[in-house]
């Protein structure tokens, strides 16, 4: 029996106890498994080819653009919606790749532009509400 067979019945086992399941649903996930677990281990010996280290995952993030780590597009900014293309949600990324949960995953460049803009916009409320306060004071004394 191949190791793949071996570890999926194994799963389909943990599951069995659990759980209820007929004998064609087990064999069913057995079979499924099997396949899904001989994919997994094709493409982890790839992987190793081309590993991918802390450098790799720190480079990935540049000033005008970010990486995906998982196939390689370059972009400014790595969406939740190409992350799902992979089966992955931002959170699930960051952490396969060990990045800090709180890591935007956008360009360095357009990481700053967002944060003046955010600071401009804050800059521009106070000023208002500046404003809006003389106003008031202004309205009240008249
Ligand atoms: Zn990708």
């Amino acid at each position: 029996m191949d190791d793949y067979l071996s570890a999926a019945i194994r799963i389909v086992m943990a599951q069995a106890k659990v759980r209820v399941m007929s004998e064609d649903e087990m064999a069913s996930m057995v079979k499924k498994l099997a396949a899904s677990i001989r994919c997994l281990g094709e493409s982890s010996d790839a992987a190793e080819e081309s590993q991918i280290d802390a450098s790799t995952v720190k480079n990935s993030i540049r000033e005008k653009s970010v990486t995906c780590l998982v196939c390689g597009s370059v972009f400014k900014i790595l969406s939740a919606r190409h992350l799902a293309s992979h089966g992955l949600t931002p959170e699930e990324y960051k952490e396969k790749f060990g990045m800090k949960p709180k890591t935007p995953l956008v360009a360095k460049s357009l990481q700053r532009m967002r944060k003046k803009k955010m600071q401009d916009m804050r800059l521009w409320e106070k000023r208002t509400q500046a404003k809006t306060a003389a106003k008031t004071k202004k309205v009240k004394e008249a």
